[in-house]
């Protein structure tokens, strides 16, 4: 062994959770070399004053910092690494291609008893007969209780015995029945560690639907690719089938002993999913997202890595399981905005991270939608997604009719024209079930003295507080401050009133309209966790409610069989935004709020009403669907030089003032030097300036490339940190922005 310490690296460079964009540098524990700490492998390092738990990810021959000053790893946490090369690669890619402290990435896809230490090895319970337990199978034992031999004779068939999230996926209820036979001393339960799993044989599981031709070849061209990266754009209406072909994929990928990452945007979705998932896959599943209590999140990330989970179904962060032997991922609802991390920490998008990991794990990819985003069409034009269609399916409803509604000629009552309340009725009346969307929550926007005119506003934001009846409050939307529903004006003490329409108004209108129809709500106001969302879907399906009145949440994949009508009441919100990404949501909005309606056997009407029906955008949508807006709209951006035809980053930064904000990214700006290939727009106040009493501004960076915005990120971002400006506000940096108002 070479013990020459001139030529053996020996700094250990390590991610430690705190705001460097560099690793740390540290000297190996006592008495051990540094190639002994393995990338991945948990530790704890002296940080200053305090101890911090970092994860080594590689050495160095040398550090720039002198030798005297480098510090001992005090000890590691794990005998293997924490993380496999795959996956800290993944992270570290993240880091870099974001522009974040990498420890700071690192740590946020751990789970909290992870981060501090907690061993991540899984334990499991296990159950197994007894020798006595075995007895009573021979006796046919215990006579009077079913269910109890049931679970005995179970056991019996595998000697090994079983674990209990095997039983979890196969029956509910049986841990009662457990808890008996072990009184009676017949099954004895027990913990062990938790091994891989092998291929499973899948010949017994419950079949599908027999598929469609075009969800076979679905199934067949991308399962051709297993083993390989390769990106395939599954776009279907909603009920279209991509779901199924999900499944199947997911199956074929368990019988080669792989297993697979499912994404879906909203928390509200995964229990549809998964409900579906478990009805057809009797294997193991963990399930991550943000609302998870720390232990469950733990039991699912550890479930996950030690390979007992083979399927993971979870929200954005969960791109980041640490799956074993990955074989498919799949992102349904590939353009929703949730998968982008709008604030705090690291602003990844879990799609393009997702899709970065199918390349490194050499794995299939798919991305399903019923409105692919621009940026999505335009890697299929490309050539570098594969397009699967999936039409409607034979068995179903034909497409909805779609119709605008001019605002300007009809009589319009509390913000439904009347054609709307008509349309409204005879559905009602026919039996169907009515979907009326309207992207503002609430009773009203605005609280207006008819006296002097005076508007309710927040006192900490630019913004207008919105009326909530029911709770007898006024809201602020931006910063979340609430007041007591006042009287009279604030100013002249005349009597106030709210003006315009929120979804808590309008569900009273048509309840005054239509009293014999019962309705609910579907909002962030009237729904909080899945169960609620459970609750609304259920009064639905079995009939109780016919009018669904919702925002936004309305169009996160749900299935609402019965609706045969949806009437979209302010579809013009979209059309004139300053934002370029406006059009594409407000298309993708629309389509997606229309296909809610006539599945099953009835046919569906679509109602928009808008002020400005002769608009290209509401034309090109109503003549060639979603494929006709999008070609139109990606035309439009490459004119006009916006992504995908661009690349983009933002610098935002909020201060107490708006001078404050403003020069630092005045500084910023300045310190670019001059930018041939990079353009640089503002700095401007962002679009809503003040929230939570804070000054928000924003200095937009635009180059033609990729790999140039990130050269110049690269050598720019350092500088920024540097000025003195940049101590006075709070900054981050958004690579790839959704939202640049
Ligand atoms: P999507 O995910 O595109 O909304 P799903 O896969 O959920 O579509 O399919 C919608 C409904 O149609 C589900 O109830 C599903 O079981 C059923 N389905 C899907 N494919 C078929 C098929 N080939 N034959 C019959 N029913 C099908
Ligand atoms: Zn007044
Ligand atoms: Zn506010």
């Amino acid at each position: 062994m070479n013990t020459d310490s001139s030529t053996s690296p020996e700094v250990v460079k390590i991610a430690v959770d705190c705001p460097l964009r560099t690793l740390l540098d540290y000297l190996p524990p006592k008495g051990r070399a540094a190639a002994e700490l393995h990338p991945g492998v948990r530790v704890r390092v002296p940080m200053g004053r305090r101890e911090a738990i970092g994860v080594v990810i590689g050495r160095a021959a040398e550090s720039a910092l002198a030798s005297g000053r480098l510090r001992a790893v005090i000890e590691t946490l794990d005998d293997e690494p924490l993380l496999e090369p795959g996956l800290l690669d993944l992270l570290l890619w993240t880091a870099s291609y974001y522009h974040h402290p990498p420890g700071e990435v690192i740590c946020a896809a751990l789970p909290a008893a992870i981060r501090s230490g907690a061993t991540a090895r899984a334990q499991q319970s296990w159950l197994q007969l007894t020798t006595a337990g075995r007895e009573a199978v021979s006796a046919g034992e215990p006579g009077r209780a079913p269910r109890q031999r049931e679970l005995l004779q179970r056991l019996a068939t595998d000697p090994a015995g079983l674990r209990t999230v095997q039983l979890d996926a196969e029956a509910t209820g049986w841990r009662e029945s457990a808890r008996a036979l072990q009184r009676r001393g017949w099954i004895a339960i027990e913990e062990r560690s938790m091994t891989g799993s092998p291929p499973l044989a899948t010949s017994a599981w419950p079949r599908g639907p027999e598929l469609s031709p075009e969800q076979s070849r679905a199934v067949n061209d991308i399962d051709a690719e297993a083993g390989h990266y390769s990106a395939f754009v599954l776009q279907g209406a909603t009920g279209s089938g991509k779901t199924e072909v999900y499944l199947r994929l997911v199956v074929r990928a368990l019988e080669r002993g792989q297993s697979a990452l499912v994404l879906v945007p909203e928390i509200g979705l995964t229990p549809q999913l998964l409900a579906r998932f478990r009805e057809r896959l009797p294997v193991p599943m963990a399930v991550l997202h943000s609302a998870l209590k720390d232990g469950e999140r733990l039991a699912a990330w550890r479930a996950a890595r030690a390979g007992e989970a083979r399927v993971v179904i979870g929200t954005r962060s969960a791109v980041f399981a640490p799956l074993r032997n990955l074989g498919l991922i799949v992102i349904d609802e590939e353009h929703d905005s949730s998968y982008k991390q709008h604030e705090g920490g690291c602003r990844y998008s879990a799609r393009d991270v997702a899709v970065r990991r199918a390349q490194q794990a050499a794995v299939p990819v798919v991305l399903g939608s019923a409105t692919p985003s621009l940026e999505t069409l335009q890697n299929v034009q490309q050539g570098r997604y594969r397009q699967l269609p999936l039409p409607r399916r034979a068995d179903q409803a034909a497409a909805p009719s779609v119709a605008l509604i001019d605002l300007r000629a009809h009589a319009v009552h509390a913000g439904l024209a009347g054609p709307v309340i008509q349309a409204i009725g005879r559905h009602l009346a026919g039996d169907g079930q009515v979907l009326v969307y309207l992207n503002r929550r609430g009773y009203a926007p605005t609280l207006l003295c008819t006296s002097c005119g005076w508007i309710a506003p927040c006192t900490e934001c630019d913004a207008r507080l919105t009326v909530h009846q029911g709770a007898a409050q006024l809201r602020c939307h931006y910063c979340g401050a609430a007041q007591p529903l006042p009287q009279r004006c604030a100013r002249c003490g005349f009597a106030v009133r709210p003006v315009g329409q929120g979804t808590e108004r309008v569900a009273e209108t048509l309840a005054e309209l239509f009293p014999a129809a019962a309705q609910v709500r579907l909002d962030r106001d009237t729904v909080r966790s899945a169960a609620d969302i459970d609750a609304v879907m259920r009064s639905l399906l079995e009939g109780r409610a016919r009018i669904l009145v919702g925002t936004q949440m309305v169009t996160k994949g749900h299935h609402f069989p019965g609706v045969t009508l949806v009437a979209v009441l302010n579809a013009d919100q979209g059309l004139f935004s300053t934002d370029f990404r406006a059009a594409e949501r407000l298309a993708q909005t629309i389509v997606q709020v229309a296909g809610r309606a006539g599945r099953g056997e009835r046919a569906g009407e679509v109602l928009i009403q808008t002020a400005y029906p002769d608009h290209p955008l509401l034309q090109s949508l109503l003549s060639g669907g979603y494929e006709s807006f999008a070609a139109d709209a990606l035309l439009e951006r490459a004119t006009a030089r916006w992504p995908p035809f661009s690349r983009l980053a933002l610098l935002r930064a909020s201060a107490l003032s708006a001078a404050q904000a403003l020069d630092f990214l005045n500084a910023a700006r300045e310190c670019a030097g001059l930018q041939p290939e990079a353009r640089l727009l503002g700095p401007v106040s962002a679009s809503m300036a003040r929230r939570a009493g804070r000054h928000h501004a924003q200095l937009l960076i635009e180059h033609a490339g990729r790999g140039g915005l990130h050269r110049f990120l690269e050598r720019w971002l350092p500088e920024v940190e540097r000025l003195p400006a940049a101590r006075r506000v709070r900054w981050a940096l958004d690579v790839d922005p959704l939202d640049i108002q």
